[in-house]
């Protein structure tokens, strides 16, 4: 699952959002939506984004690739 960073250009706050879809992401702390993605680390580091799925099948969900 994709865990990206933002920071709110509002109140300088930092959070993390777990992102499912298009959805519309607020500051926790003040509820702007003027915020802006930072790159996460974790992101950087295993997981992929977009339609990764599995290295050895290509299928977007490989729930029936081990
Ligand atoms: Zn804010």
């Amino acid at each position: 699952m994709p865990i990206y960073e933002y920071v709110c250009k509002g109140c300088g706050e930092n959070f993390e959002v777990l992102v499912f879809g298009e959805k519309k992401i607020k500051c926790p702390k003040c509820s702007s939506e003027e915020i802006s993605k930072k790159l996460s680390s974790f992101s950087m580091k295993g997981v992929q984004k977009g339609n990764s799925g599995c290295s050895s099948c290509k299928a977007s969900s490989c729930s029936s690739c081990k």
